[in-house]
């Protein structure tokens, strides 16, 4: 990924990076021009899924599937093994 000085448009170098959580960061820039010599911080969040996490989705079956009765389980254990 590289970030752009906001200043002058040339190539900032990440210095370092304070991650608030696993969807947001702040990364703190420097430009690489000596002559602009601008330093900040930019944002890195996370946006939007385009296709879920399939960790995730095997989290969520799991529960789905220990919050069944043993009968309702056995029935999608048979349905399953039709795949
Ligand atoms: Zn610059």
């Amino acid at each position: 990924m590289r970030v752009l000085c906001p200043g002058c448009g040339s190539v900032a170098i990440i210095g370092k990076t304070n991650r608030l959580s696993l969807a947001h960061a702040d990364l703190y820039c420097s430009c690489s021009d000596p002559e602009c010599g601008h330093t900040f911080v930019t944002n890195l969040s996370f946006s939007h899924t385009l296709s879920p996490s399939s960790r995730t989705s095997s989290a969520i079956v799991s529960e789905l599937a220990r919050a069944l009765s043993p009968v309702q389980r056995q029935q999608l254990q048979q349905e399953l093994n039709l795949l």
